[in-house]
């Protein structure tokens, strides 16, 4: 099996094995790639740190921005991942940043708190595609919707279920995921984006399947 044979877009998937050195889709990457780019329903993914999840899950989403032609960073933030510790959340956003050599349109953005909140904000203001988050951090920014606008989010991970419960975001992520609930408009702009999901996808990473999960 090929990335470009479980529906990943040629350029992509020619990065993949050209500049990556990603030769065949891992076992995971087999299983959702064609769930997300094919499905619009949300997906539960039970896997290991070390088994691909995460261009598993980022893929898609990427390709399916990719396909927006005017797309720029003011169009939309349209996918929001959390994660539970900063330095995965880094390590998201830097294979986001390493696809965006395929299309330089897409802009990711990560917001974890380590660097000062003014220039997080900033940036969020500018206008993100992609944002990689810590539960925290992020329920601080989205008190101010001049900074964040989540109405247009089509794609909500949270990555490492099993840790973000552990770490007791609990409380923090049923906030986000109000936030963005009350505020989603995606209908609105459904015949703007044809081809993004016509209600937002959500997906569950864990390594355990336990009940808080
Ligand atoms: P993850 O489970 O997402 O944390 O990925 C674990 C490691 O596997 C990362 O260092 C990735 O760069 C690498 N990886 C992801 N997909 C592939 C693939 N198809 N072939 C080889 N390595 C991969």
């Amino acid at each position: 099996t090929t990335f470009d044979g479980l529906g990943v877009e040629k350029t992509l998937a020619q990065h993949l094995t050209n500049h990556l050195n990603f030769a065949k889709p891992t076992k995971i990457q087999r299983s959702v790639l064609p769930r997300l780019l094919l499905r619009e329903r949300d997906l539960f993914i039970q896997s290991q740190t070390g088994s691909g999840k995460t261009l598993a899950f980022v893929l898609p989403i990427f390709q399916k921005l990719m396909e927006i032609t005017d797309l720029n960073r003011t169009t939309g933030l349209f996918a929001v991942i959390l994660t539970p510790t900063r330095e995965l959340a880094s390590q998201i956003h830097s294979v986001l940043e390493t696809l965006t050599r395929c299309c330089h349109r897409i802009v990711p953005g990560i917001v974890i708190g380590g660097e000062k909140k003014k220039a997080e904000k900033a940036r969020l203001r500018k206008g993100v595609n992609i944002l990689v988050a810590t539960p925290g951090r992020l329920a601080d920014h989205i008190e101010n919707t001049e900074t964040l606008n989540l109405s247009q989010v089509r794609y909500l991970v949270l990555d490492e279920g099993d840790r973000l419960m552990e770490l007791g975001f609990e409380e923090t992520i049923l906030k986000i995921l109000t936030k963005i609930s009350n505020e989603s408009n995606i209908l609105a702009t459904t015949k703007l984006f044809p081809n993004l999901p016509k209600k937002r996808v959500n997906v569950l990473c864990s390594a355990t399947i336990k009940s808080d999960v």
